[in-house]
C-alpha cells in the first residue's frame, strides 16, 4: 500500500467498544494517487466518528473543503467548495453476505485483520460530492474568470450547421468561369 493511503488507516483491533473520533487531512497527494482523477488538487478535512461494536464498525464520515477541477467551458483549473456526509459499515466477518456484496457502503474484513484503510473510500466520496458539470460562475466562483480567449477559440472549433450544407453550384458554369479567367 502506498504511503499516501497509509495516512488513512484505522487500527480497529485495539479499540474499545464504543465511540472514537478520527481526523484526517486531504491534499494534492491523495488525488495524485489516482491517475484518472478529475480533481487535480484540494484541501479538505475529514472527520470520522467510529462506533465499534463486537463484530462491526459504524463510521460516520464528514468531509469538507475545496477542490481544484477543470472548467468545462474554458478548460482552466479553478477551485470549488465541496462537502460530503456518508456512512460506512465495516463487518468483521470471515463470511460475506452475498446480498450485501454489491453495496458500496458495506465493507468486509476478515476476523484476523486489525486495520482498514479509508483512503480509497475518502477519495471516492470526494469525487461523488462534486457536481458532474463544473464551470466558472458556479458555487460562488466568478464567470469573469472564464478564459474568454479560450472560449472564442472553442466556439470557432464548434461545428457550424450553416456551413455544413454543400453550396449549390453548377459545374458547367465553373468551367466557363475558368475559361474566361484563363483568357485574361
Ligand atoms: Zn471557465
Amino acid at each position: 500500500m502506498s504511503k499516501i493511503l497509509n495516512r488513512y488507516l484505522v487500527q480497529f483491533k485495539g479499540l474499545a467498544v464504543g465511540q472514537h473520533v478520527f481526523s484526517y487531512d486531504v491534499d494534492k497527494a491523495l488525488f495524485d494517487e489516482f491517475e484518472a482523477s478529475d480533481i487535480t488538487d484540494g484541501s479538505l478535512s475529514v472527520e470520522v466518528i467510529l462506533n465499534k461494536l463486537s463484530n462491526m464498525l459504524e463510521l460516520d464520515v464528514y468531509i469538507e473543503g475545496d477542490v481544484e477541477v477543470k472548467c468545462d467551458r474554458c478548460l482552466e483549473p479553478f477551485t470549488i467548495p465541496t462537502q460530503f456526509e456518508g456512512k460506512l459499515i465495516v463487518r468483521i466477518s470471515d463470511s460475506v453476505d452475498e446480498s450485501e456484496n454489491d453495496n458500496d457502503e458495506i465493507l468486509y474484513v476478515s476476523s484476523n485483520e486489525h486495520e482498514i484503510s479509508l483512503g480509497q473510500y475518502i477519495y471516492e466520496s470526494i469525487c461523488l460530492s462534486i457536481p458532474i458539470q463544473r464551470y466558472h460562475g458556479m458555487l460562488g466562483t466568478s464567470t469573469d474568470d472564464c478564459d474568454s480567449e479560450m472560449l472564442t477559440h472553442l466556439n470557432m472549433l464548434a461545428p457550424n450547421d450553416e456551413e455544413k450544407e454543400e453550396p449549390d453550384t453548377d459545374s458547367r458554369w465553373d468551367k466557363l468561369k475558368d475559361l474566361m479567367n484563363n483568357k485574361n
